[in-house]
């Protein structure tokens, strides 16, 4: 495992089903693992309130690791109680990160970075096992980071900016998270993301997400239903409403918009 590498600077990661084109700009900071897997249970530090996490180191290449929280496993509680945080991290995202070690060993996927496995994948029905677990691996490096403790509010600066351009407001901004993500059919994501010049919100399934259409995620909602059945049972639009009044890491949104 390669701890070495420093931390990096968010994507641009764009692909297309066709050429699929990579135009990464330094790594997606959440994603290629490096650091020690912190298990569920475990303390992470716990970053001031209001302060964006730092990006914990990412490897290049496999073998991939699950990232350390970026805050302690009950930080979010009760909107993403402890005992959630402990299934959907500490089992879910690892299994999905040690699915795609044994998915690539041997293969030349084992040495490639992440956004490259899952843009040199996307749609190649044999290479489906890779695609679904580096694609969750990377899904769910990010949405860790949409969220912090004490977030929600209203984002400031260019950011804000650039919503009520695209938008009209932040509340009209939230309001289609919102639809995006109670309106998603089984299980998937809900986005804001960059298109272009401007900034949209979208839905996927299961485990595709924008960079396949091209765009660059600026914040994910989970919408699987481990995300939030433990504690919300059926009611996904308790689960989304209380994440976005209260959870969503606007800072995150900012710095990836850059
Ligand atoms: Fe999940």
């Amino acid at each position: 495992m390669d701890n070495t590498n420093p931390p990096t600077t968010v994507a641009s990661v764009v692909c297309s089903r066709r050429g699929l084109l990579l135009a990464a700009a330094g790594g997606l900071a959440a994603l290629g693992g490096g650091a020690s897997a912190s298990a569920a249970g475990s303390t992470p530090a716990t970053p001031a309130a209001g302060t964006p996490a730092a990006p914990p180191p990412a490897a290049p290449t496999g073998p991939f690791t699950l990232p350390p929280l970026p805050y302690a496993d009950n930080a979010l509680d009760p909107v993403v109680s402890a005992n959630t945080l402990g299934f959907h991290y500490g089992k879910h995202h690892r299994a999905y990160v040690d699915n795609l070690n044994k998915a690539v060993a041997g293969t030349p996927f084992a040495d490639m970075p992440l956004e490259k496995i899952i843009a040199a994948t996307l749609g190649v029905a044999d290479k489906s096992a890779v695609y679904n677990n580096a694609a969750q691996h990377w899904n769910h490096s990010f949405y860790w980071r949409s969220l912090r403790p004490q977030g929600g509010g209203d984002p400031t600066g260019a950011l804000r900016q650039k919503i009520e351009a695209s938008f009209g407001s932040v509340e009209a901004c939230r309001k289609e998270l919102q639809a995006a993500a109670t309106s998603q059919f089984g299980s998937g994501w809900a986005w804001l993301a960059l298109d272009g010049d401007k900034l949209v919100v979208t839905k996927t399934g299961n485990a595709d997400s924008p960079l396949g259409k091209g765009q660059k995620p600026l914040l994910t909602i989970d919408v699987w239903e481990h995300a939030y059945y433990l504690d919300y049972q059926n009611r996904r639009a308790d689960y989304v409403n209380a994440l976005l009044g209260k959870l969503l890491n606007w800072e995150f949104a900012a710095a990836n918009l850059g």
